[in-house]
């Protein structure tokens, strides 16, 4: 018995009589009699402040109020337990008094045992059943803090009953479900229908808890998941049931999906993350990372990944990332260290992630690896500051170089050296070979120049066949030295696609602070000297002086004076005789040509064939010479017909690759008259570099009946092979091999030797520059058939030479 004692009770009886003589066998019991009332009225209003126990309740009662409307509202409002006790038991009373489920019925008069056995049962019953209903209150409210709804399935009756929270999840219905099982599984997104079912009916199998999860329809934004937990079990009635709860897990669910994807995102992510607590301990690190740096996740897990990776410390990114009231934020380029010991550079940024509070619990670090941006920067870098064609430095590196190398020289008070280059002739070459062959040669000469120059040297290309050099040294002798080497290296031919192709060239030097205050004033300086040493007759070098930009002017004027020249006819031809040095009888004559200068009078061709040249003029000058030399010889030779007598006539390479020779040659016979059999016509070595086109201007000199001549053989690096099947005439053997004649056993040796082969060839020889008597003397007896120099004559005008051939007398042996 756990009812507590005294018991207190509450007596509604509107008889005093009865109620006293109650109230007293009540108290006999050991009862407390709290309160004794003659209405119901009076019973509701004082229970509140009585709390009975429990309250024995007369039915027929005075007032507007009976004693069972009494105990329903008792009973309602307080759940106080109500015992009836009345005279009446007529079967209509008995109805409405279950009505109000009361915990006892005693007919009047009672006895006193028979009350207390009831009062007892009663209290006994009402204290389980505040057990039972304090058990299920705990039961609902620990469902409503799961918003866990519960859920019943009776497989035979094929029904599906809730509670209020299952008809919530299943379509927001505040209402207890109870419906056929089709009604519920129509709620049941389709997909899944089939598995639900088979979860159930595998609960009845198993006996084992199953849990399922499912979508629903009916949510209109979304899919809803719900996920079921259920058991069957079998009643003392052995009706099997199965029962759980259901879990409305949607929230969970787009959580994990959401958690998922930024796992993959995380996992798929091109950039390195590396996810630290806030002492910078790694603590997840991605795929991406391990690929750029090397380092599996285990290896940085709990290390400082910028200790790992070699990143410096950066005072700014640590300043962002680490106060308390940091921006969150940081990026910029760091450089970093892969497992393999090779640096990278990379972008790396830096978030904070904090906690409600504000304080940092984690750092995301990301690093995008940026060589191949920096690959790229490079390479275009290099297009903007390179040559395509032959990988040296262009103009803007070089200027760059220039630049700084005169602002060092500037506060050393040292000197700073610039050589200026450029190939004589390369423009024949590139207009007769084609533009591949004379890329090619230019890039084998920028291969050579390199060969040629020290690491600490800068050479450049600044278009054409230009190239600037900048010496690392500051001495003037290492420069001419390295101008002498540039000279002799690129005199030795180039092999261009099977030809052997000979360039040479010029160069100018100019050095800072002589030659010039700045860059700009330096390169102009190399260029005059480069120019001066064109003038000079190329294929050499030369130092600026001061006055050269005076020359370069000078350089302007004879382009300029040359073409005034030939449009005013202040041109003259002078013939040099040749001669015959078995008999010393005057066999030809060679045109060579002069220009009356207004102010500075006879002008020797040394000082402007190679300006004519160079800006293109000399294809006018030399079909100019061809025209006038033949116009005067003609006479001449007709007067001495039946004797031997030729015409030479210099022709350089540009006028004789130039547009269709042949055609100006037969052209100039025809309209002077001149026999073609009489006049000769002399190259250079260099013309015949340009082999396929050469042959057929050749052949169709050939076929004109024009002789031909190689001039000055000996300089250029042609082999006499490269003659051999080649309308070739004649060879005139250099100045320079006759010189030092005949003193020279060198000298004597190579002219032995070019007779040999000349001879072999059926080619006459004539030996050039013969200014003495032994030199006439040796060369005949070294087999040359002619011979032509200042010893016999020097180049004279027409009327000269007519007087001359008519009476003169050349010196004999
Ligand atoms: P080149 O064809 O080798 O002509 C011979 C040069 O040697 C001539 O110089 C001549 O005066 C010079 N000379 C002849 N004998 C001696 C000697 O014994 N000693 C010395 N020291 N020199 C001697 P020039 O007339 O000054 O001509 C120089 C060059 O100019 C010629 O060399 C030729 O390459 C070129 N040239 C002259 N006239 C023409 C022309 O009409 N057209 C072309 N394309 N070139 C020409
Ligand atoms: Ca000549
Ligand atoms: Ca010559």
């Amino acid at each position: 018995m756990s009812a507590r004692l005294p018991v207190n009770l509450m007596l509604v009886e509107d008889e005093r009589i009865v109620a006293f003589d109650l109230k007293r066998q009540l108290q006999r019991f050991g009862y407390h009699v709290g309160a004794v009332v003659a209405s119901g009225e009076q019973a509701i209003s004082r229970i509140a402040a009585e709390k009975p126990d429990l309250v024995l309740m007369d039915i027929h009662l005075d007032g507007r109020m009976d004693g069972i409307e009494a105990a329903i509202e008792i009973r309602v409002r307080h759940q106080t337990p109500v015992v009836f006790l009345t005279a009446y038991a007529e079967d209509d009373t008995l109805r409405r008094a279950l009505d109000s489920r009361p915990f006892g019925y005693l007919v009047k008069p009672c006895d006193g045992r028979e009350l207390h056995a009831t009062i007892q049962m009663a209290l006994a019953r009402h204290e389980d059943e505040l057990v039972v209903e304090r058990s299920e209150e705990r039961l609902q409210l620990a469902l409503d803090a799961g918003s866990l709804g519960v859920l019943e399935w009776n497989p035979e009756e094929n029904r599906l009953r809730g509670d209020l929270r299952l008809g919530m999840l299943f379509g927001s219905r505040l209402l207890p479900l109870d419906e056929p099982w089709d009604t519920f599984i129509g709620r049941v997104d389709a997909a899944d229908r089939e598995h639900v079912r088979a979860a159930l009916d595998s609960t009845l199998v198993g006996g084992e808890a199953v849990q399922v999860e499912f979508r629903t329809i009916g949510h209109p934004s979304q899919v809803g998941y719900m996920e079921a937990r259920v058991k069957a079990y079998s009643s003392v009635t052995a009706i099997r049931r199965v029962v759980g709860v259901l879990h409305d897990v949607t929230q969970r669910r787009l959580d994990d999906e959401r958690l998922r994807q930024s796992s993959v995102v995380f996992h798929a992510t091109a950039d390195a993350i590396v996810i630290t607590d806030a002492e910078r301990r790694a603590v997840a690190a991605n795929t991406a990372f391990t690929r750029i740096t090397g380092y599996a996740e285990d290896e940085v897990i709990g290390l400082d990944p910028n200790f790992l990776l070699r990143v410096s410390p950066d005072p700014e990114r640590d300043a962002a990332c680490l106060q308390p009231d940091a921006a969150d934020f940081w990026h910029g380029e760091v450089r970093g260290q892969r497992k393999s010991g090779e640096q990278f550079p990379a972008w790396q940024s830096v978030s904070v992630v904090r906690d409600a509070d504000g304080k940092t619990t984690h750092l995301v670090t990301t690093f995008s690896d940026v060589t191949s941006i920096h690959e790229a920067r490079q390479q275009l870098h290099h297009l903007a500051h390179h040559d395509p064609l032959t990988g040296l430095p262009n103009r803007l590196l070089f200027d760059d170089r220039l630049q700084n190398a005169i602002e060092n020289a500037r506060r050393n008070e040292q000197r700073c050296l610039l050589l200026f280059l450029d190939l004589d002739g390369f423009k024949v070459i590139n207009d007769t070979l084609g533009h591949a062959f004379g890329d090619e040669l230019l890039r084998r000469v920028a291969a050579r120049l390199q060969g040629v120059l020290r690491a600490s040297d800068t050479i450049a290309r600044l278009g054409g066949d230009e190239f600037v050099i900048l010496a690392g040294s500051a001495n003037p002798d290492y420069v001419t030295q390295l101008a002498q080497k540039i000279v002799d290296q690129l005199r030795v031919p180039f092999p261009v696609f099977g030809e052997s192709l000979s360039v040479t060239c010029s160069l100018g030097i100019a050095m800072f602070p002589d030659s010039g205050a700045d860059g700009q004033q330096l390169l102009r300086a190399a260029d005059m000297a480069m120019y001066t040493a064109k003038a000079e007759g190329r294929n050499r070098y030369h130092v600026y002086a001061p006055d050269m930009s005076e020359r370069a002017n000078r350089r302007m004027d004879v382009e300029q004076g040359l073409r005034r020249a030939l449009a005013t006819d202040s041109l003259v031809v002078h013939y040099q005789p040749r001669v015959d040095l078995a008999d010393r009888r005057i066999v030809g004559v060679e045109a060579l040509v002069r220009w009356l200068h207004p102010e500075r009078g006879m002008v020797l061709p040394d000082s402007f064939i190679a300006i004519a040249e160079e800006c293109g003029i000399i294809e006018q000058l030399g079909h100019w010479v061809l025209h006038r030399a033949c116009s005067e010889m003609l006479a001449v030779v007709e007067a001495k017909a039946g004797e031997r007598l030729h015409l030479a006539v210099n022709v350089s390479a540009r006028q004789f690759l130039g547009v269709d020779f042949v055609a100006v040659v037969a052209a100039v016979l025809e309209e002077t008259g001149f026999p073609a059999a009489a006049l000769e016509l002399e190259i250079t070595e260099s013309t015949l570099q340009a082999t396929e086109r050469s042959r057929l201007i050749l052949d169709g000199l050939d076929a004109l009946g024009v002789a031909l001549s190689i001039d000055d053989f000996g300089t250029g690096y042609s082999s006499l092979s490269i003659l051999r099947d080649l309308p070739i005439k004649r060879v005139k053997i250099d100045r320079s091999f006759v010189v030092d004649l005949p003193a020279s056993e060198n000298q004597r040796a190579v002219i032995e030797a070019i007779v040999a082969v000349s001879r072999a060839m059926h080619m006459a020889t004539t030996a050039e520059g013969i200014e003495r008597q032994e030199q006439a003397d040796l060369l005949q007896r070294l087999g040359c058939q002619e011979g032509q120099g200042f010893f016999f004559a020097r180049p004279m005008p027409l009327a000269e030479l007519s007087h001359l051939l008519g009476h003169g007398e050349l010196p004999k042996r």
